[in-house]
């Protein structure tokens, strides 16, 4: 649970506080119903921008770069296993992809890996990787 998990369930918490606040006035079953109502809205809240943010930044930082033959999406890869703590993707074209931390490499037959694309953050942007291994 993170920072904003935490946050998003206090706002969650205080919606359900606000309306039932609000609709004391009128009882008390509408102070318990506008609680539940409260919460109600705080989760539509938070989810609605959640989700559209997050379409829009894995529109413009995919999670994973197009493959190198240009023709294979973020969607198009498999996750095929592990290495050390590292996912392995398998891309439609065949090509293996080892991710190790921000950097996207390809992993070659022989076991070795060449530099491929990164990022400089976290959900920066794919651009080349000119690094060594
Ligand atoms: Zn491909």
């Amino acid at each position: 649970m993170n920072i904003f998990t935490i946050l998003a369930i206090v706002f969650v918490y205080y919606c359900g506080v606000a309306i039932s606040g609000v609709l004391a006035r009128f009882g008390r079953d509408w102070e318990a119903g506008g609680f539940l109502l409260g919460i109600g809205v705080g989760i539509l809240l938070v989810l609605s921008p959640r989700w559209y943010i997050t379409n829009e930044w894995h529109a413009w930082s995919p999670l994973r770069p197009r493959c190198k033959n240009g023709k294979c999406d973020a969607k198009d890869y498999e996750l095929f296993g592990r290495q050390g703590g590292n996912a392995l993707f398998r891309c439609r074209c065949g090509t293996k992809y080892i991710r190790k931390g921000l950097r996207f490499m390809e992993l070659k037959e022989d076991g070795s890996c060449s530099p491929y694309m990164r990022r400089r953050w976290r959900l920066g942007r794919w651009e080349k990787d000119t690094d060594a291994v």
